[in-house]
């Protein structure tokens, strides 16, 4: 068994970012802001739910260039809690109603919108006009109208812009991004990908309630198997054909409970992807004319595990995605790094959110994706 190791990961890391396919480079390049002079940039979460409290605000204590400098709450007995726990002053507690007055905490540099979805597109908008760079969670938004408002919003304010697609950052999928570049199992033919959980919390969860979520399953893990499928590939589908099931609807009354979709690619590739609310599933697997690779997990906060067809085991030191996430984004600013998951990347996966409702509505129809459209973004 060969084991790839982080070293391995390194020595290729700078063929593999100039390789990587970013097309149309300039919006994805930032300008360094060293005129502020900044070493770690302030992160203000919106949103003090379980993302933010269980992932977010722990790696905020393990990046290295950006650290918590506020937080954004309607509930009131949560503020004294992260306070205490953070060492927030209370000039950087903010609720939903001044969260405008955060234009004039020169601490805060990014603002990252952890929300339900219904809401990520007004307070990404407000967080830019207030100057402020922009996480915003995934889905990026509701639809692609909102995704458009957004980019818009920070290119009027000359803000930088990312989705908080963790798994962009992380060693495991920079290596399967490898792999496919450097054809090292062959030509890709068939990427399986699965990003599933099974719900049975309250069902009167924001997730649960179409006007909160804009969907079920496809809207909160159906994005992570529209991504593996596109990097798993190289490039971005040319078409879709989707399948919705329902077998507890007394549970899923307002959201799709599973959904399985089919893409095709220039290239010649397919890809089967499932997402589900009421079924497990955490893998991608790609087939190549000379061998495979399967991540299993594969899209879940780590460790990622892996291994190929001939005996690869594929091995990182587990490190917080949320963390290299927020350091990646960080670095774009403060550097000019890539922007590892820009607005563009959030906006053509909404385009095929939307495709796949669609071709659902319209019994399972092969819709035809426009690549111009899509915009021009990194895999
Ligand atoms: P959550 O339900 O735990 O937290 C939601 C937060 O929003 C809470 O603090 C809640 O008080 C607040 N809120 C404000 N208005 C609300 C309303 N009308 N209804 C419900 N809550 C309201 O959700 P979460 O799991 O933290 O998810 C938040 C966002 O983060 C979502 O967009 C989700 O998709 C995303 N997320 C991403 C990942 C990832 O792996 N990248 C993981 C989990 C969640």
């Amino acid at each position: 068994m060969k084991n790839v190791t982080r070293r391995d990961f390194a020595a290729t890391l700078g063929k593999g970012a100039a390789a990587v396919t970013i097309l149309g480079a300039s919006p994805l390049l930032g300008a360094p802001i060293s005129a502020q002079n900044k070493k770690s940039l302030g992160v203000a979460l919106v949103g003090l739910g379980s993302y933010s409290t269980h992932q977010l605000a722990p790696a905020l204590e393990e990046t290295q260039f950006c650290h918590l400098a506020g937080i954004v709450t309607g509930t009131k007995e949560k503020e004294a809690v992260w306070k205490r726990s953070y060492g927030l002053p209370d000039s950087s507690v903010y609720n939903y109603e001044n969260f405008d007055d955060i234009a004039n905490n020169d601490s805060v540099d990014i603002v990252y919108v952890v929300l339900p979805n219904s809401m990520h597109a007004d307070f990404s908008i407000r967080a830019a006009r207030a100057g402020k760079h922009v996480i915003v969670e995934k889905p990026m938004a509701m639809n692609v109208a909102e995704c458009n408002a957004i980019m818009e919003a920070c290119a009027a304010s000359d803000v930088r812009l990312s989705v908080g697609y963790r798994m962009q950052s992380d060693p495991y999928t920079q290596q399967v991004k490898r792999f496919v570049r450097d054809k090292t199992y062959g030509e890709v033919q068939f990427i399986n990908s699965d990003a599933a959980y099974i719900s049975r919390g309250n069902p009167d969860q924001w997730r649960l309630n179409r006007a909160l979520s804009g969907g079920g399953a496809l809207m909160n893990m159906g994005v992570y198997s529209i991504q593996s499928s596109i990097y798993g590939a190289g490039e971005n589908p040319i078409s879709v054909s989707a399948q919705e099931f329902s077998t507890r609807p007394d549970y899923f009354k307002d959201t799709d409970e599973t959904i399985t979709a089919q893409f095709e690619f220039e290239n010649g590739a397919v890809a089967h992807m499932m997402t589900s609310h009421n079924i497990s599933g955490n893998r991608m697997k790609v087939h190549g004319s000379k061998g495979w690779f399967v991540l299993e997990p594969a899209h879940s906060y780590g460790p990622i595990g892996g291994h190929t067809s001939d005996g690869t085991v594929l091995k990182y030191p587990h490190k917080s995605q949320m963390a290299l996430q927020m350091d990646d984004f960080a670095q774009h600013i403060l550097a000019g790094a890539p922007n590892m998951a820009p607005g563009e990347m959030g906006k053509r996966d909404m385009i095929i959110v939307e495709a796949i409702y669609r071709s659902i509505r319209e019994g399972g129809k092969r819709q035809q994706l426009d690549l111009a459209e899509m915009g021009l973004v990194r895999v």
